[in-house]
């Protein structure tokens, strides 16, 4: 027995310093101090056993904590989820793009749009002309808006919007004999190589597309005519250290950020595309005829989580996604079900941190015909303008916002294999990470903008 002891000493001990020095690594003090001090406690523990364990009490309680560390072991590596329902891909109705409320806000400027929209919607009307009398994201007048840094923002979404000209553009006539794996394989490089983390790819469905435009002037009300076959999801990691500033100005600065580097290696994919001789368009910020994360859900990137957004499988939701759609019949990528969402119907953090309440606490719930968490988008926008910041605290409290390092890929399997596994890892987090957070104030970001120059 002294030696299973030794050996749950070594292994808890060694576990918990890993975690305690990785999680300085994180700037993650709380953990990094509370993984110390389980480090500390499992020497005298097992230390304490091997000692007395000559005594019949202390065997027999000994014996009960290896039983019962040893149960937790074999459990922990049991695979095994109930099986849920598939959704009905035909019945899942398409999302209308004028109905987003970036939409609802930009058609703001065109009067002829808005009556037309407001006719069908009458109750959006009021709440919509509300919010948008706050300022614009990266204007004057919001909470967190810097003279210096806010306008870095406008730049940013300035030139995405000045780049949706070269989101089409001519087929190269030399289709060359190609491997479409190899070709796969090179658009995979491709991506990393000028910055993505992870690229999917799938068959359209008719649900992916928005059913009508919505977000310019230009198209509003046009029906999405998009005919390509196949899409390729890109995904780009966003700054941990500038997410853990939420909802402050560093969140909104590095979004935009994400979206320019997404939409530069969407455009490039795209356009080696045409240069190999099919058609590609590419889909950014403020110009997509896709909807991205059910799009990236089912090239095999992550999952919906209860706040509507992709938890990718590594990263968690802090990712941006752009995407191309093509003619060229790339072979999709694997499905892998991490049983993300299973993790969200017992997590809640999001929901429980959320200023606004905009994140549901309840079950999915059947939306378009599918069952499927999103935010409440109005109250959520609404605390962006105020604020003007894209505010992600949810994204910060999230348990899958962390660095993708040696220890949280051995968590994240853990999670994955079933739901003790998974009671366990959200007590552990709430533990070392806490289960309420703070709200980063104005002073914060003074403090983070002076010491990051
Ligand atoms: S915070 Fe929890 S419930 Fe919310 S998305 Fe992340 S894992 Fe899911
Ligand atoms: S971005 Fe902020 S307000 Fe919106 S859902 Fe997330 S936490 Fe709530």
């Amino acid at each position: 027995m002294d030696y299973i002891n030794f050996a749950f000493l070594i292994l808890s001990s060694g576990f918990f310093l890993f975690l305690s020095v990785s999680s300085i690594y994180e700037k993650e003090k709380r953990a990094s101090l509370i993984s110390f001090l389980f480090a500390l406690i499992m020497a005298p523990l097992w230390g304490g056993l091997i000692i007395l364990n000559s005594t019949p009490v202390i065997r027999i309680i000994n014996l009960t904590i290896l039983s019962f560390a040893f149960i937790i072991l074999v459990i922990s590596l049991i695979k095994y989820f109930p099986k849920k329902p598939l959704p009905n891909i035909e019945k899942i109705t398409q999302f209308d793009e004028r109905d987003h409320m970036f939409s609802r806000m930009s058609m703001q400027k065109f009067p002829d749009n808005s009556e037309k929209y407001y006719k069908l919607n009458p109750d959006m009307e009021a709440v919509d002309k509300k919010i948008a009398k706050d300022p614009n994201l990266g204007d004057p007048g919001a909470k967190f808006y810097d003279k210096y840094y806010s306008p870095i923002v406008n730049s940013a979404f300035t030139l995405l919007e000045r780049t949706s000209e070269i989101r089409s553009g001519k087929t190269s006539i030399n289709k060359n004999n190609l491997d479409v794996n190899e070709v796969s394989k090179t658009i995979r490089w491709m991506a990393n190589y000028y910055g993505a983390i992870e690229i999917g790819i799938t068959e359209l469905k008719e649900h992916h597309l928005y059913s009508h435009h919505g977000r310019h002037e230009k198209n509003w009300g046009d029906p999405v005519t998009n005919k390509h076959k196949y899409g390729i999801v890109i995904v780009v990691k966003m700054d941990q250290d500038m997410i853990g500033q939420a909802p402050s100005l560093p969140v909104l600065l590095e979004s935009a950020k994400q979206y320019v580097e997404s939409a530069k290696i969407a455009h490039l994919v795209a356009e080696y595309i045409r240069e190999l001789g099919y058609d590609a368009v590419s889909h950014i910020d403020g110009n997509y005829e896709i909807l991205a994360v059910p799009m990236a859900k089912d090239a095999g990137l992550g999952e919906i989580g209860r706040m509507g957004i992709l938890i990718h499988r590594k990263l968690g939701p802090s990712v941006r996604l752009s995407a191309v759609t093509t003619d060229m019949p790339l072979p999709p990528s694997d499905l892998k079900d991490e049983h993300i969402e299973e993790f969200c119907n017992i997590c809640k953090k999001c929901a429980v941190n959320c200023p606004t309440g905009s994140v549901p606490k309840e079950d999915k719930p059947a939306n378009r015909n599918f069952e499927h968490w999103s935010i409440d988008q109005q109250s959520c926008y609404s605390y962006w303008r105020k604020s003007g910041t894209d505010c992600g605290f949810c994204i910060r409290v999230c348990p899958y916002t962390k660095k993708d390092t040696f220890i949280h890929r051995i968590i994240r399997a853990y999670i994955s294999r079933n739901p003790v596994n998974q009671r366990i890892a959200l007590i552990m987090d709430d533990i070392f990470y806490g289960r309420k957070f703070r709200l980063k104030t104005q002073d914060d970001q003074k403090k983070f903008f002076k010491v990051s120059r």
